[in-house]
């Protein structure tokens, strides 16, 4: 199973998206995504959290 996240699911208005085989993987290629493109939003735990509300299992 993969899971994916995009940034446009969370109402962002990005088309970035991304792929992994776990949570871990795409929290870190979030956190990596949201240091690069959006330095105004905060990495933290409620990150964490709204990033694993968010990915779907494709
Ligand atoms: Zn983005």
């Amino acid at each position: 199973m993969t899971k994916s996240i995009s940034c446009s699911d969370a109402g962002v208005d990005c088309g970035w998206s991304a792929t992994a085989e776990t949570e871990e993987e795409i929290l870190a290629k979030a956190t990596e995504h949201v240091k690069e493109s959006h330095k105004d939003m905060a990495i933290n735990p409620e990150f964490a959290e709204k990033v694993k509300s968010l990915i779907k299992d494709t």
